[in-house]
């Protein structure tokens, strides 16, 4: 105690981010990254590492966690990526239960290698006709699949061109894949045609993809997919979407972006994960073509040498496709976006800003990453689980709350987030502020 006002928290846990750790220097590969745990471990000491939390139960609208210390707490949950409550609905945990018994846990090899199963394969042809594409093709995970659509089909001497806040997975599969690689500005069409242009005035020999997403979750907003896919037919490029984040969960029947776009079936390459929407885990890439599905299932590293999804993820996600397209998942999905509409009205009516337009992901406008990481202290005594996110995942200065929006969430749930989110916050801000004049004084001191 400084004053007795707040226990004191040392500026350094407060500041610096994970990209001071992100090239250490140094021959001992080992050694130099302890800095990272340092850093780390400074900020776990005062209650000010939300991250690595762990899961007692389902990902329901109220469950209990533990934090990386082993500290034990409970509160409404918006911190999990289960927009429609399908990882807990009843049927697919009956038919997880049901698969086990017929086929057991394992895949037991890649898809080339019998590792596909009759639920691999009836999936893929599901999620084809979901999309009106013409075939579709199973990965471990949606980050599997953005990386190995991207590694498998480029190659050193094409071209990658980026929107420049797409997801890490895409990001990582065009360097692995060339040096070629451009981004442009979050959403701007002109800078990508620019690109382009630029690109196709130099070669006409080599490929070029041009890649986006359908939702950025943190910035809640879509691009205009109508015009990236003409310019990609005008200028001979290729275009690929990844739509994690509204398939299933948003958009006409669940059809997301692309749906709302009139785009089903006419882009080159969907990228898609369970992870969100689907109740399970896995992901896919849907193609214009079983020639590219054949490509991609042999020159994909990630699906050519990756043991194919378990037959109960398969099945579970085909019973969630089945659920999607049902009334029944039309009311989830209503209920989805009345709570998401319902949750933005009484964050802006507390005096918050969030990104963005309706999503499952609601970002609340915090700022600095020091204010943040305080309120992200306070919230599971205040009964709220939510993600903290900042610089390098967003820009610096630009830190936010992360609230995922679920069906099942009821209004009493998102009442409490709101209550619990601005208790934090006010708290934090006088800690914040007190913090402040103190490090002037000292300054001040010398
Ligand atoms: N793409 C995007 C846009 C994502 O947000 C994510 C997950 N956060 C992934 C890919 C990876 O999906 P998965 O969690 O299934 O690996």
């Amino acid at each position: 105690m400084l004053n007795g006002t707040f226990n004191y928290t040392p500026p350094s846990a407060l500041t610096g981010s994970a990209r001071d750790y992100r090239y250490p220097r140094g021959a001992d590969l080992q050694a130099r990254i302890e800095g990272f745990y340092k850093w780390q471990n400074l900020r776990r000491q005062h209650g000010l590492w939300p991250f690595s939390r762990s899961a007692e139960e389902s990902p329901s609208p109220v469950t209990a966690a533990r934090d990386d210390a082993g500290g034990h707490f409970r509160g409404v949950n918006f911190a999990s990526e289960d927009y429609l409550n399908l990882a807990s609905h009843p049927a697919i945990k009956q038919v997880a239960h049901e698969v086990i018994d017929q086929f057991g846990m394992h895949s037991a090899g890649t898809a080339a290698m019998l590792g596909a199963t009759a639920h691999s394969v009836r999936l893929e042809r599901r999620i084809a006709d979901f999309l009106g594409a013409a075939e579709a093709i199973l990965f471990p995970t949606g980050w599997a699949a953005a990386y190995g659509a991207i590694k498998g089909l480029v190659r050193p001497t094409d071209h990658v061109l980026m929107d420049a806040l797409a997801h890490p997975s895409l990001k990582e599969g065009a360097a692995s894949a060339t040096k070629n690689i451009y981004l442009f500005r979050h959403n701007s069409v002109e800078e990508c045609r620019r690109w382009l242009q630029k690109i196709r005035a130099k070669d006409v020999q080599n490929g070029v993809m041009v890649v986006t997403e359908s939702l950025f979750a943190l910035e809640s907003d879509t691009p205009d997919l109508r015009a990236l896919q003409a310019l990609c037919h005008e200028f001979n490029a290729t275009l690929l979407v990844d739509a994690a984040h509204d398939l299933g969960a948003l958009g006409p029947a669940g059809k997301g972006a692309l749906g709302d776009q009139d785009l089903l079936g006419k882009v080159d390459l969907v990228v898609g994960t369970f992870s969100k929407s689907f109740g399970s885990n896995g992901g896919f890439v849907a193609c214009r073509s079983r020639e590219a599905k054949e490509y991609l299932r042999f020159f994909s590293p990630s699906c050519a040498y990756s043991t194919t999804l378990s037959p109960i993820q398969a099945a579970t996600a085909m019973k969630a496709f089945e659920i999607i397209e049902s009334a029944e998942g039309q009311t989830l999905r209503d209920r989805l976006l009345g709570n998401i509409q319902g949750l933005r009205r009484s964050l802006i009516d507390a005096g918050f800003e969030v990104h963005g337009a309706p999503s499952g992901v609601v970002c609340v406008k915090i700022g600095a990453e020091g204010l943040a990481r305080l309120v992200a202290r306070r919230l599971p005594d205040a009964g709220l689980i939510a993600n903290l996110v900042e610089f390098p995942d967003v820009p610096k200065g630009h830190a936010r709350i992360r609230l995922q929006v679920m069906a099942n969430h009821t209004d009493d749930n998102l009442g409490d987030a709101v209550t619990a989110l601005a208790t934090a916050h006010a708290a934090a801000c006088e800690e914040f502020e007190w913090l402040t004049r103190e490090r002037d004084k000292l300054r001040a001191h010398g």
